[in-house]
């Protein structure tokens, strides 16, 4: 690291002390970026104006439940760089929601942005409010009342959120009709993640999945290897999880176990998609309902403090898809005791700096968060796309593009590492593509 990195760094964790996340994310990023960072750069602050948002939204929250009792959460949005194109990122509703894991996630995003190759900026918000066991009605009448303040923020060429944990295509649908209904206009690329009748791109829910196991696909060929045959377990049993399940299937490969936060199920035959799907997509249930309909497979509850489950399930695939810092160096030390070949993070930051080191150390490749998950928001982009032509692509051309795009971020990262002399750090190697392209946009555009 050079000095100007180090003193970022320092100022990075003294005024974000309280923020954990989102200095973690930041040292990730900026340990790797070295090599490129010029005198030029430092001159123009650029590391220093790169590590602040450009904006941060907080706002209540209120609504009432169906006992009639006002509740009351706390929205976030945080714009955090707008340099390539209009904020972009995911929406989460979860309890642990805070300002620290809004930066991180909207931080990382700027990069996971800039290395699919499209106008996108980065930005992520979302609200600390409980989806779990709310009614229907609960859940639209909260997302209206976040909506009656983010509203005044976003826009198509602006910001424009999507899902993450928590908000699916139901949620996208009542934020979006609460925007055309206030704002009095049909602005279709307000949101992506919308229901196919009204403005949604096909393929955009099976995005962030597939696009993991296309990078996955990639990533193994470089060194020889295929999905065929491979056994794998995925932590997460929501979006990401179920659709890159479903991919890795398509690929050959076998997964045995998926999880949720109480617990995992493991059947070793392979686990059946569409009973998943149903448990978890149509009926809201949790993982551990899979037992009733396969006794033989086994359930693995969690025990709080301990490594969860499904990471001490060998496999050759792991794919981490629920949340960040699910793997910690224990859990590391465990995959690599197990033989893993390979772990793809689908979660945003699943993966501790520790246990990253470990992993890569142990030989064992693993394909970064930002360059991974990248689908996602790429096909967001293509929903953008979309949306401004006014015109549908079917699901074969959207799923044709993400499969270049995602076949082109792992070129990115191939090359960067070969350039660089990284090995197979890819972690780093992302980095640096994502970071080139934000950089260069920033100083041109001045100290802004
Ligand atoms: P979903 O809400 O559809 O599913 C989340 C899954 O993760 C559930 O199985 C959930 O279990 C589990 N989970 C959530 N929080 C925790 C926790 N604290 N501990 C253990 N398990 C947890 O979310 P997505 O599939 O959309 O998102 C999963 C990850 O992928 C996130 O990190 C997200 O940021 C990232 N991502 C998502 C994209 C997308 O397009 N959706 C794009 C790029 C990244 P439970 O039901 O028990 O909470």
């Amino acid at each position: 690291m050079n000095n100007y990195i180090e003193k970022v760094l320092e100022e990075v964790c003294s005024k974000n002390a309280n923020e954990p996340e989102f200095v973690q994310a930041v040292k990730e990023v900026i340990k790797s970026i070295a090599p490129v960072i010029t005198k030029d750069h430092e001159k123009m602050a650029l590391l220093e104006r790169m590590v602040e948002p450009e904006r941060i939204i907080t706002f209540r929250v209120p609504w009432i439940d169906d006992k009639g009792n006002v509740q009351v959460n706390r929205g976030y949005r945080v714009q955090f760089n707008g340099a390539i194109g209009p904020f972009k990122g995911g929406l989460r509703f979860h309890p642990s929601v805070n300002q620290s894991i809004m930066k991180f996630l909207a931080f990382e995003q700027t990069f996971k942005n800039s290395l699919t190759g499209l106008p996108i900026g980065g930005g992520k918000g979302g609200s600390d409010f409980d989806p779990k066991g709310k009614s229907d009605n609960e859940i639209m009448h909260f997302c209206q009342s976040f909506m009656n303040e983010l509203q005044r923020h976003i826009g198509h060429d602006l910001d424009v959120p999507a899902g993450d944990i928590g908000v699916g295509a139901r949620e996208v649908g009542y934020l979006f009709g609460q925007y055309r209904r206030i704002k009095n206009v049909y602005e279709a690329g307000v949101l992506t993640g919308k229901g196919l009748d009204y403005g949604g791109s096909l393929a955009r829910k099976e995005a962030t999945g597939f696009g993991l196991i296309y990078f996955m696909r990639e990533m193994l060929k470089a060194n020889n290897m295929t999905l065929e045959g491979k056994t794998v377990t995925i932590s997460g049993s929501g979006n990401v999880a179920i659709y890159a399940a479903q991919k890795a299937f398509e690929q050959g490969a076998k997964v045995v176990a998926m999880s949720d936060s109480n617990g995992c199920i493991y059947d070793e035959n392979g686990i059946d998609l569409n009973e998943i799907k149903r448990i978890k997509e149509v009926e809201r249930l949790r993982i551990k309902e899979y037992q009733a309909k396969y006794p033989s497979a086994k359930y693995l509850e969690n025990i709080k403090g301990e490594t969860p489950k499904v990471y001490t399930i060998k496999a050759d695939v792991v794919l981490p898809c629920a949340t960040q810092n699910d793997i910690n160096i224990e859990t590391a030390k465990i995959l690599v005791q197990n033989g893993t070949i390979a772990v793809g993070e689908g979660a945003n930051m699943p993966t501790t700096i520790e246990a990253i080191d470990y992993l890569i150390e142990n030989n064992v490749l693993l394909a970064p968060a930002k360059a991974a998950n990248a689908g996602g928001v790429a096909t967001s982009a293509l929903e953008m796309s979309q949306n401004s032509m006014r015109y549908s692509w079917s699901f074969e051309e959207v799923d044709s593009k993400l499969n270049q795009i995602m076949t082109n971020i792992f070129a990115a990262c191939y090359n960067t590492s070969q350039e660089f002399n990284l090995g197979i750090n890819y972690v780093a190697a992302a980095n640096i593509a994502g970071f080139k392209k934000v950089a260069n946009a920033m100083m041109a555009q001045g100290v802004i």
